[in-house]
């Protein structure tokens, strides 16, 4: 029987690292390990990238890259079908660890055909909510689905309480209601764009036209 454990919550929640750890343990028991994360995390983050693009241009040797810098390498992926591909390419894998999995819709049916094809463990790290607050795409079919499921939780960067929610910036000021959930670079240009862990009280999501300020005070 296929085990699914699922990490979840706001940004700096230790989600990527824990699943590393996991991913490494396995790897020193002898056991295969296929570790995946979303091309769109290449595009926001290009040094992550280990080598040039491949003869597949769907997917890249990458690293999964955790807030305090630990590394594992992976294959970063244009979408999730390409996860099923890689993994009966191998002849398949004890272990498929996901990262980010917010950044891939139709990830649920994959997971799905992932266990059909008789993956033994399958272990997947995202956001539970975006930058509105909202649930992520399959979050909740995932909470479903998986034997363990760990809800993680972060330090708000402006008050140390405790995060639930990522705050989105944009040029230091909070995002709009009406921003869209995920921009494509060339939608940034010239513009900074961070997120951050941030408590129930400091999250803050302004309508468009609402006078904000910067999140972090000066
Ligand atoms: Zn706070």
């Amino acid at each position: 029987m296929t085990e699914i454990d699922l990490w979840c919550g706001p940004m700096y929640g230790r989600k990527t690292k824990d699943l590393i750890l996991e991913l490494r343990a396995a790897e020193r028991e002898g056991l295969a390990v296929l570790a995946v994360k979303s091309m769109l995390d290449i595009n926001r983050y290009p040094e992550i990238v280990v080598q040039s693009l491949g003869p597949d241009p769907r997917w890249i040797p990458a690293a999964l890259t955790s807030f305090d810098g630990d590394r594992y390498p992976c294959m970063a992926v244009k979408e999730a079908a390409v996860i099923l591909e890689l993994v009966k390419k191998a002849g398949g894998y004890d272990r498929v660890g996901i990262d980010e999995g917010h950044f891939m819709p139709g990830l649920y049916k994959v997971v799905l055909e992932l266990i059909e094809f008789g993956v033994g463990r399958i272990l997947i790290a995202q956001l539970d909510l975006d930058f509105k607050r909202a649930p992520f795409c399959e979050i909740d079919l995932f909470r479903e689905l998986a034997t363990n499921v760990y809800q993680c939780r972060a330090r708000c960067e402006r008050c140390r309480g405790v995060a639930i929610y990522s705050q989105r910036l944009i040029n230091r000021l909070p995002a709009f209601s009406t921003d869209p959930v995920v921009l494509v670079g060339s939608k940034l240009e010239g513009a900074t764009e961070t997120y951050h862990a941030a408590c129930v009280n400091c999250h803050i999501v302004p309508n468009e036209g609402d006078f904000r300020e910067p999140w972090f005070p000066e």
